[in-house]
């Protein structure tokens, strides 16, 4: 049985446990078809129009583990007034673009059901079309070029507005998103006040979840798996265990870190009334594989992404009669806005000195798992046994 980081430095009293997180990219597509060839997007690889048994998949599939999935949203194709043609670089079609009609008989239903669902799909943004287009020639990727430089100011900001405007229009019950995945991992972060991160924070995004590597890197993040700039936190992701393109993809993977991230055709079948096969294979699997290997699946994403930032970054001393942890760098990546908890496996004896804050169990996640909710301005916390 392979042991997570934080349970092999010696302290059995006390784990932090890791989240599993899955995120989904490239969500959002009605067409499943990739055209690069054609100057079109990277879409999904599907081989089919997307449908609505695409979304009770997702659906399906938190409902089995207990927990929200971060799904990254691509919105071009939900634009059904030609409201696009305002912003040339971000359809294929450019100032020619009249909406899409793919999987229009299909959109209302799809709302309703994210709609009714709300607690287990959290909708993160993607992008609009992906790629980004100058006269009509498509280049990767919507928001950065190949080598990680950042698109136009004004252009991008366009853009991040247009997905909002979009989302607005869609009838889906989702504020604007607190995550950002960066389309095919073109990113960059470092430059502070003059970079993408800053952009992000005037929208109201919190994290960016995205493979530090492949970033354009103007400084080295400040922690191996966590960095933080304009009030925006970036998480490493890990490499995606399976192939974007696969299409029902055998899940078979060693569990080695908090983020599963995905791709949408990797949990569909090519016949939408058999998803449920692939997916009930994609639970179990996650389930049992968490389970195994120390993961805990938590309720809500946001909770998860933060849960990830104290497994990662919290430091625990070993003290007469108990542990302290010294949550400082955690709290110093922290979205501001976000709240300050963690959850921890402690021994039923477990107490918190008084002013550090507060202990409250959370069985409701997972068996025997506590709550700490340090003091505003805590940055150690001593536990007593
Ligand atoms: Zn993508």
């Amino acid at each position: 049985m392979a042991i997570p980081e934080s349970k092999s430095r010696g302290f059995e009293s006390i784990v932090i446990p890791p989240p599993l997180l899955l995120v989904i990219e490239d969500v959002g597509w009605w067409s499943g078809y990739s055209r690069p060839e054609m100057n079109q997007p990277f879409r999904s690889g599907m081989g089919r129009l997307h449908c609505v048994e695409d979304y009770t998949a997702i659906i399906r599939l938190a409902k089995a583990l207990k927990t929200q999935i971060v799904a990254g949203f691509v919105l071009c194709e939900w634009d059904r007034t030609g409201l696009l043609a305002d912003l040339p670089s971000s359809t294929w079609l450019g100032a020619q673009w009249k909406g899409c009609k793919d999987g229009i008989g299909f959109q209302d239903k799809v709302v309703s059901i994210l709609n009714e669902n709300p607690g287990y799909v959290n909708i993160a943004m993607h992008g609009i079309g992906h790629e980004y287009w100058v006269d009509g020639e498509a280049s990767r990727s919507e928001f950065h070029d190949e080598n990680g430089v950042m698109r136009d100011k004004e252009q991008v900001t366009r853009h991040i507005s247009m997905f909002e405007k979009l989302l607005l229009m869609s009838g889906l019950n989702a504020p604007f998103p607190q995550i950002f995945i960066p389309p095919a991992l073109k990113h960059s972060f470092g430059n502070g006040e003059q970079g993408f991160q800053k952009i992000l924070a005037d929208f109201g995004i919190d994290y960016v979840i995205t493979v530090f590597d492949k970033a354009k890197q103007f400084a080295r993040p400040m922690h191996k798996h966590v960095t933080e700039e304009c009030g925006v936190t970036l998480i490493e992701r890990g490499v995606a265990p399976v192939s974007w393109d696969s299409v029902s993809a055998k899940p078979e993977f060693p569990f080695t870190h908090p983020i599963v991230p995905i791709h949408w055709a990797n949990i569909l079948h090519p016949i939408p009334e058999q998803n449920e096969y692939v997916i009930d294979r994609w639970a179990e699997f996650l389930a049992s594989g968490a389970r195994l290997n120390g993961y805990i699946f938590f309720p809500d994403a946001l909770t998860a992404l933060s849960q990830i930032v104290f497994y990662r970054l919290t430091r625990i001393e070993a003290i007469n009669g108990g542990v302290v942890l010294d949550i400082s760098d955690a709290r110093s990546v922290l979205p501001k806005q976000i709240r300050c908890e963690f959850y921890a496996e402690l021994p039923p004896s477990a107490r918190i000195r008084e002013h550090d804050g507060k202990l409250a169990p959370a069985d409701h996640i997972h068996e025997g798992l506590i709550q700490l909710l340090p003091s505003p301005h805590a940055e150690e916390i001593h536990i007593f046994f």
